[in-house]
C-alpha cells in the first residue's frame, strides 16, 4: 500500500489504464518492491514528489509546474496516443477538486469499453478485451 491509490501517479497520469498495469507494474502509487517493471523507481518526478518533497501530487508542490512536469505534459504534443500525458494538469486539478478516490472512480468509468465493458488501455486507446478502438474524452 502506497501513500496514494495504486492507480494514481503523483504527476497526474492515470495508471489504471496503463498497458503495464497489473501485468508488470502495480502503478506509481504502489510502493511494493515486488514488481517486474523497474522504471518507476527511477522516475525523477515520482522520487521528487514522494521522497524529496514528501508530497502526494506535483500540484501540491510550490515549484509546480516545473521542468519535469512540463516535459512530461508536452512530450509528443502532436500525437494522440500520448493524450494520457497531455492531460496530466487537468487530472491534477480534478484530483484536488474531487479527491483522488473519486477521481480514480471517474477514470475507471471513463476507460471502460462502450461495447463490452472491458478496460480501455491508453497509448493504444484500445479495449483490452474486444479490441475496439476507443478514445475516451
Ligand atoms: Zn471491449
Amino acid at each position: 500500500m502506497g501513500r496514494i491509490p495504486d492507480k494514481a501517479a503523483p504527476c497526474g497520469v492515470y495508471c489504471g489504464a496503463c498497458p503495464s498495469f497489473e501485468k508488470t507494474c502495480w502503478g506509481c502509487g504502489s510502493a511494493d518492491k515486488n514488481q517486474k517493471r523497474k522504471s518507476k523507481w527511477g522516475c525523477k518526478i515520482r522520487s521528487c514528489c514522494f521522497d524529496e518533497k514528501n508530497l502526494d501530487f506535483c500540484i501540491d508542490c510550490e515549484d509546480f509546474p516545473c521542468n519535469l512536469t512540463e516535459k512530461l505534459k508536452n512530450s509528443y504534443f502532436n500525437q494522440d496516443k500520448f493524450q494520457y500525458r497531455h492531460e496530466i494538469y487537468d487530472n491534477l486539478e480534478k484530483i484536488k477538486e474531487i479527491s483522488v478516490q473519486t477521481w480514480v472512480q471517474e477514470q475507471q468509468d471513463r476507460f471502460k469499453c462502450p461495447q463490452c465493458g472491458g478496460l480501455i488501455l491508453w497509448y493504444k486507446y484500445q479495449c483490452n478485451e474486444c479490441g475496439m478502438n476507443f478514445f475516451p474524452r
